[in-house]
């Protein structure tokens, strides 16, 4: 095997207040994997993203990168687009370049060419007041690319959408994948979203977060048309439905 992008070996993680939101967990993700998080709500799938970030620290354990990020090598995408209500799309994307004071004509291209990817030419100069939830959900992702990361690290993108529209975005997120190759780590308590969008799902059971099972989905990605209504899609579903309802009892 080729070396991992990043590997958590006995990782446990303890608040203040007492609360053990992470104990053991041994995760090794290569480059360019499209990897899933899956489990219960309080099972610690942010507390992990959260540390691979480098937002908070480990209580124990050791995280180790084969080549330490910098500020701008890892996205990060929220539940909520949270965007600027008053800078337009193009503006919104912007930002992180902005904050690393990159020239304005270079980061207006960038921007550009990050809103095209994620299927918004033409929307530059539109508020967020004026796109659907779906198209801003794809300013935020658009805006975590904009510095070309190694990995974006997604925390339940698409739980606020409708279904089609999470349909939509999950099979255009795949195909953006396909194209740059960036790692993803993409946390949800979707068995459904998980299995159609990753290579590999981490099963986690709660009090303490842990890993309880690890899936790996045999199909091709991105998925084939009709992959979402067929019988093996089904069964890979039911699979993981009954490793997250074992790591409960
Ligand atoms: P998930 O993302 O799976 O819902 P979290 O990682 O947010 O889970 O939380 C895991 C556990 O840690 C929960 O019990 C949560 O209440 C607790 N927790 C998360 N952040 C903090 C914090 N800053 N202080 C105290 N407890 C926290």
């Amino acid at each position: 095997m080729t070396t991992p992008l990043v590997t958590l070996a006995g990782i446990s993680k303890h608040f203040a207040n007492g609360t053990q939101a992470l104990a053991a967990v041994d995760l090794s993700i290569a480059a360019g994997e499209f990897l899933a998080i899956l489990g219960p709500s309080g099972c610690g799938k942010s507390t992990l993203l959260r540390l691979l970030a480098g937002l908070a620290q480990p209580s124990s354990g050791t995280l180790r990168w084969a080549t330490p990020p910098g500020p701008r090598d890892i996205g990060f995408v929220f539940q909520e687009a949270t965007l600027l209500p008053w800078a337009d799309a193009l503006a919104n994307t912007a930002l992180p370049l902005r904050l690393a004071d990159t020239p304005q004509r270079e980061r207006e291209a960038r921007a550009a060419a990050a809103l095209a990817a994620v299927g918004l030419a033409g929307f530059e100069r539109a508020l967020p007041r004026e796109l659907s939830g779906g198209m801003r959900m794809r300013v935020s992702i658009a805006r975590a690319l904009v510095t070309n990361p190694k990995v974006l690290l997604m925390d339940e993108p698409f739980a606020a959408l409708d279904e089609l529209t999470r349909h939509k975005l999950n099979d255009d997120l795949l195909a953006l994948h396909a194209r740059t190759g960036v790692t993803v780590v993409f946390v949800t308590h979707s068995v459904s979203e998980s299995v159609y969008l990753a290579s590999r799902v981490i099963v986690m059971a709660p009090r303490p977060g842990r890993i309880a099972r690890e899936l790996h989905i045999a199909a091709p990605s991105p998925r084939p048309d009709g992959f979402r209504t067929s019988v093996g899609y089904a069964e890979l579903c039911r699979d993981a439905s009954l490793a997250l309802a074992e790591g409960l009892t």
